[in-house]
């Protein structure tokens, strides 16, 4: 859920994603498919009008009648999918012995924090965070476990985020620092984590990033495909966000058939990282950004599963 300056732009940012997400299933390689839904608002919902856009939504998820179901993301809490899970059955929220309403959010920072070892281990030859340093740009769903994970490791933080007092209270927590949001682009650091809003990466903000790699939850971090090359040309290794924040959906995925063992989830999580090894390396031996290895990896997955009929 988000403020659109038009339902046109809700539209065209609902079809990016939705891409967004079929790239995702396909390269954690699990059978999904893709879609994503956007309810584009005039003004952030509170009370009844929200709960009433909720239960809409659940009609509108009854009438798809199982072939797309949705799970909690940006602008959205655990509260409203309780609503929508009143409504629909179509909704992804965990497994019943955890009495759903489980948070997607740390299996996704779970995600990004294995990946930021990997460049990590790209960039220094070494996994150890003990002296990196990290902004992470936005400190909600994602940002905060991520935070705590990467400071529990030993790396320096530094976190950002629009809404300033929640950044300063995480900041305080957890001994970090603190920049103003319009401030990320030009902060030097080892590793931007944009965990905010997509196409923050784009034609005015690369020129000015102070970073060595990029790698966060965001989805559709790159404004155009465009500033994949842009990255590349400036020496910034950049890790696809499809592959990075796969670890919420890769959860909620193989809670949904029914594999709840939470050491089961941590390892495939803990297994996107092989993923990027494999998409950097690739793109190095190539000499071209990573964005060109993990679209050709998902080409190579959706043409497998489509010859096998299995409808991805
Ligand atoms: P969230 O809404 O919980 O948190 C986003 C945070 O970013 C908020 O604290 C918000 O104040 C802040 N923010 C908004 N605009 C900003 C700006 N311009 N600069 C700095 N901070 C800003 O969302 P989330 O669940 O943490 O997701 C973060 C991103 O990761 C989104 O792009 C989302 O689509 C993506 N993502 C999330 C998940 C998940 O499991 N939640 C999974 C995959 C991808």
């Amino acid at each position: 859920m988000k403020v659109y300056p038009t339902p046109t732009d809700g539209l065209r940012d609902a079809l990016r994603l939705a891409r967004g997400m079929t790239h995702k299933w396909a390269a954690v390689d699990m059978d999904f498919g893709g879609g994503k839904t956007v309810l584009a608002v005039p003004k952030m919902l509170e009370g009844s009008e929200r709960e009433g856009l909720f239960r809409r939504l659940g009609h509108v998820l009854n009438a798809l009648n199982g072939s797309y179901g949705t799970g909690q993301d940006l602008g959205t809490t655990p509260e409203d999918f309780t609503i929508l899970a009143e409504e629909t059955k179509w909704v992804f929220m965990g497994d019943a012995s955890r009495n759903f309403n489980v948070d997607p959010g740390p299996y996704t920072a779970l995600g990004v924090f294995a990946c930021i070892k990997a460049v990590t281990t790209k960039l220094f030859g070494s996994e150890d965070l003990a002296g990196r340093s990290v902004l992470i740009q936005g400190v909600g769903g994602v940002g905060r476990p991520l935070a705590k994970m990467l400071k529990d490791a030993g790396a320096t933080i530094t976190l950002s985020d629009i809404d300033q007092q929640k950044a300063n209270a995480i900041a305080q927590e957890l001994g970090a620092t603190v920049v103003p949001h319009e401030a990320v682009p030009d902060t030097p650091c080892d590793i931007l984590a944009p965990c905010a809003l997509g196409a923050t990466l784009n034609k005015n903000t690369i020129p000015r990033l102070a970073c060595k790699a990029v790698a966060g939850s965001a989805n559709n971090q790159l404004e155009t495909a465009e500033d994949a090359d842009r990255l590349h040309q400036r020496g910034i290794l950049y890790a696809p966000d499809y592959v990075v924040n796969a670890g919420g959906a890769i959860a909620f995925g193989m809670m949904h058939r029914g594999q709840t063992a939470e050491e089961d989830i941590h390892d495939r999580i803990i297994a996107i990282a092989t993923s990027l090894e494999e998409i950097l390396e690739y793109g190095e031996q190539h000499g071209e950004s990573p964005v060109y290895g993990a679209n050709r990896k998902v080409e190579q997955v959706l043409a497998r599963h489509k010859q096998a009929g299995a409808g991805v």
